[in-house]
C-alpha cells in the first residue's frame, strides 16, 4: 500500500495558510472585545466600525506573526550556536523531531503568553472577559498536553482541529477581502466637503482679543482672520473647566449628559465624537493635545487616526507637529484639532512675549516657585496690585504667542494652496478670572470672565464675513461645523443647534455647569438676565483630591441664588436676587429643565489614582 505523498510545497502552503487563518480568528475575537465595533454598528457608523475593526485585527496579526517568526528563527539560531560551540547532538531523526516539537510548543506558549499579556494590559476589557480568555487558554494547553498521553483525548482534539482548520481558512479569506475592499473604497471615495481645523486656546477669555474689543494689541493675526470670518460676539462655554467643556464640544451633549465632568471621569466610549463622525465621512483625523486631562487615558482620542500627546508643550511645538503631519497628508481631506496650552496658567510663553506687555522676569510664576493654588491662597491674604497686573501681562504675552502661531498656520495653508479649501474654527474651552470676583484662574465660578469665550469661523473667501450677536454655546459647535462642512451625519442625540438656527436666534438660553474646585454652581442666561445657583454641594472627586482646602480657597456664597442684569451690569457687580424675586423664580423654572435631563451615559471612571494625581500636579493645581 503505497500512499501517494502530497506535493511538499503545496503542503507547506496549506500549513502557512492555516497558521495565518488561526491567528486571524484569535485576532477577530480579541479585536471584537477591544474595539467599539458593536457600538458603531448600533449607531449606523458602518464604515467606521469596519475601519476600526480591521485596523485592530491587522495590527494584531502583524504583531503575532512577527513575534512568532522571531522566536522560531532565534530558536534555530540558538541550536546552531550550540553546535558551533562543540556541543554534540545525535543526528538521529527522533531527536531532531523532538527538538522541533519542543520549539514549536515553546513558540506557541510564548505566543499565547504575549496575547494574554496584551489583553490584560488593555484597559478596555472587563474582568469577566479576562477570566474567560484565561479559561480558554488553560483549556487549550491542557488539551495539547493530554494529547501527548491519552488516546481518547486525541479524538476530541482531532474534531476541534478539523473545525479550526475550516474556520481558519475562512477567516483568512475574509480578512483579505475586507482589507481589499477597504483599500478600493478609499481609492474611489473622496469626501466632498472642506478640510476642518479646530484650534483651541486653553483658558482664553473673549475680551483679551482685539476683535472682541481689547485695547492691547494681543492678537493682530486672529483679528485679521476674524475680519474675514463669522465672529460670534456672544459665545459661551458649557462648563467652567477643560474636561467637561471639550467633551461637550466633541459630543454636542451637556456636561451632565456626557458625564466627563470631574478629575476621575472619562469620555465614554459609547459616545460618538466629532472626530468619529469625520472619520466615518472619509476624513483623515489628527490632533495635537497639550492638556493632560484630555489624554488618551480619559478617552479623548476617540476617532483620531493620530493623537499626539505633548503635555504642556508650547505653541511652536504644536504648530510644528501639525505642519509636519500636514505635509505628509495634504492630499487627503482632513479634520485636525490643535490644543494650545500657553494661555493656561502658568502662561509659559517665551519671555519676550510677556515683556511686550510689561511682564518682568521676577514676577509670579516666573520665579518658578508659584503654582496657581498659591496665587489663590495669596488672594485671601491680599495679593499685591503689581503682582495681579503681572499675571495679566504674562497672560497677554501668551495670547500674543498663540496669535503668532496662528499666523504661521494660516501662512502654511496659503503656501499649500489649502486656504480656500479649509474651514478654521478658533475658540476656547473657558475663560480666566483675574480677581474680578476676588478669585483667580478658572474652574470655580460661573461669571462672565469664565464662561464667555471667543468663537471665530473662517472658510477662506467662501463665507460672507459677519458679526453674529445671537447667543451660541460650545454644545452647538459640532452641528455648526457639520453644517458648514456639509457633513450629513445627523444624530438625534445632539443637543446643539446648527448655524442657520443660531443665526435665526434659536438658542434662547445659555447654560453652564460643573465646578472643579469648590461647591457646584450653575449659570443660566435668558435675554439680559443671568441667574447663578450656588448649590453648596462639593463633588466627591474634588473633596477626595483637595480636601478641606477647597473651603479656604473658594468660600461658598451665603446666598443660594445670584441674579444680574447683564444689560446694565455686564461685570456682575450688583446682585439683584432680593429685589427681582419674580425673575429669580422664572429663571429657576427654566434651570430645572436642565437639572433634570437624564444623563446619556454612565460615568466612566479612571482607576489609576497615581496617573490622576500626576495630571493634576502637571497643571500646577497641587504640589
Ligand atoms: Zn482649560
Amino acid at each position: 500500500m503505497d500512499r501517494k505523498r502530497p506535493n511538499k510545497i503545496k503542503l507547506n502552503l496549506i500549513v502557512i495558510f492555516r497558521y495565518f487563518g488561526f491567528i486571524s480568528i484569535i485576532g477577530f475575537v480579541l479585536s471584537a472585545l477591544k474595539t467599539k465595533v458593536f457600538i458603531h454598528l448600533e449607531q449606523g457608523l458602518y464604515y467606521l466600525s469596519l475601519l476600526v475593526f480591521t485596523k485592530f485585527v491587522n495590527r494584531f496579526i502583524i504583531l503575532a506573526t512577527v513575534s512568532a517568526l522571531i522566536f522560531i528563527s532565534s530558536g534555530f539560531l540558538f541550536f546552531i550556536c550550540l553546535q558551533k560551540l562543540g556541543l554534540r547532538f545525535q543526528y538521529e531523526r527522533p531527536v531532531i523531531a523532538k527538538l522541533k516539537a519542543f520549539l514549536i510548543i515553546l513558540a506557541g506558549f510564548l505566543f499565547y503568553l504575549g496575547i494574554t499579556a496584551l489583553t490584560l494590559a488593555s484597559k478596555n476589557l472587563f474582568s469577566w472577559q479576562k477570566i474567560l480568555l484565561l479559561f480558554f487558554l488553560t483549556l487549550a494547553f491542557s488539551l495539547g498536553s493530554k494529547y501527548l498521553r491519552y488516546p481518547n483525548i486525541v479524538k476530541v482534539y482531532n474534531v476541534i482541529v478539523t473545525f479550526f482548520r475550516y474556520i481558519s481558512i475562512i477567516s483568512f479569506v475574509v480578512l483579505i477581502l475586507v482589507n481589499l475592499s477597504l483599500f478600493l473604497y478609499k481609492m474611489i471615495y473622496k469626501p466632498k466637503g472642506p478640510n476642518v481645523i479646530l484650534i483651541i486656546a486653553d483658558a482664553l477669555r473673549a475680551d483679551h482679543l482685539g476683535c472682541y474689543g481689547y485695547e492691547k494689541v494681543t492678537s493682530p493675526n486672529i483679528d485679521r482672520f476674524a475680519a474675514k470670518s463669522l465672529i460670534f460676539l456672544n459665545a459661551y462655554t458649557n462648563a467652567s473647566w477643560t474636561k467637561p467643556s471639550i467633551a461637550t464640544l466633541m459630543t454636542s451633549l451637556y456636561p451632565h449628559q456626557h458625564g466627563a465632568c470631574y478629575w476621575k471621569s472619562s469620555l465614554s466610549k459609547q459616545l460618538e465624537t466629532i472626530a468619529e463622525f469625520f472619520k466615518n465621512s472619509g476624513y483623515k483625523t489628527f490632533a495635537v493635545q497639550t492638556n493632560p486631562v484630555l489624554s488618551k487615558d480619559y478617552g479623548f482620542d476617540q476617532g483620531f487616526d493620530k493623537y499626539i500627546q505633548k503635555t504642556n508643550a508650547g505653541a511652536d511645538d504644536v504648530t510644528a507637529s501639525f505642519i509636519k503631519w500636514l505635509e505628509k497628508n495634504k492630499k487627503r481631506k482632513f479634520f485636525a484639532y490643535l490644543h494650545f496650552f500657553d494661555t493656561h496658567a502658568p502662561y509659559d510663553a517665551p519671555e519676550e512675549y510677556g515683556q511686550k506687555f510689561g511682564a518682568r522676569p521676577d514676577q509670579l510664576f516666573r520665579a518658578g516657585n508659584f503654582k496657581t493654588i498659591d496665587v489663590r491662597l495669596m488672594d485671601l491674604i491680599g495679593i499685591k496690585q503689581e503682582d495681579k497686573e503681572g499675571l495679566v501681562s504674562l497672560y497677554d504675552g501668551a495670547v500674543n504667542y498663540v496669535d503668532s502661531n496662528f499666523k504661521n498656520i494660516i501662512y502654511k495653508l496659503e503656501e499649500m494652496n489649502l486656504r480656500n479649501k479649509t474651514v478654521i474654527v478658533f475658540t476656547s474651552d473657558h475663560g480666566e478670572e483675574f480677581f474680578e470676583h476676588n478669585g483667580y484662574d478658572h474652574g470655580h465660578t460661573q461669571y462672565q470672565e469664565i464662561i464667555k469665550i471667543p468663537l471665530i469661523i473662517g472658510y477662506g473667501d467662501n463665507l460672507i464675513p459677519e458679526k453674529i450677536d445671537k447667543p451660541v454655546q460650545l454644545v452647538d459647535l459640532m452641528p455648526i461645523i457639520f453644517q458648514i462642512a456639509g457633513i450629513k451625519e445627523k444624530n438625534e442625540i445632539f443637543r446643539g443647534k446648527d448655524l442657520s438656527s443660531i443665526i435665526r436666534g434659536a438658542r434662547k438660553e445659555i447654560f453652564s455647569e460643573i465646578i472643579l474646585l469648590g461647591d457646584e454652581k450653575k449659570a443660566l442666561i435668558v435675554n439680559q438676565w443671568k441667574l447663578i445657583e450656588n448649590t453648596g454641594k462639593v463633588h466627591s472627586d474634588t473633596l477626595e483630591l483637595f480636601g478641606d482646602i477647597t473651603r479656604y480657597i473658594i468660600p461658598g456664597y451665603r446666598e443660594r441664588y445670584e441674579l444680574y442684569d447683564l444689560s446694565t451690569d455686564p461685570f456682575e457687580q450688583k446682585d439683584l436676587s432680593n429685589s427681582e424675586k419674580l425673575e429669580v423664580v422664572k429663571l429657576r423654572a427654566v434651570m430645572r429643565k436642565y437639572k433634570y435631563t437624564e444623563a446619556v451615559i454612565r460615568n466612566e471612571v479612571i482607576k489609576d489614582r497615581n496617573k490622576k494625581l500626576e495630571d493634576i500636579k502637571s497643571l500646577g493645581y497641587i504640589h
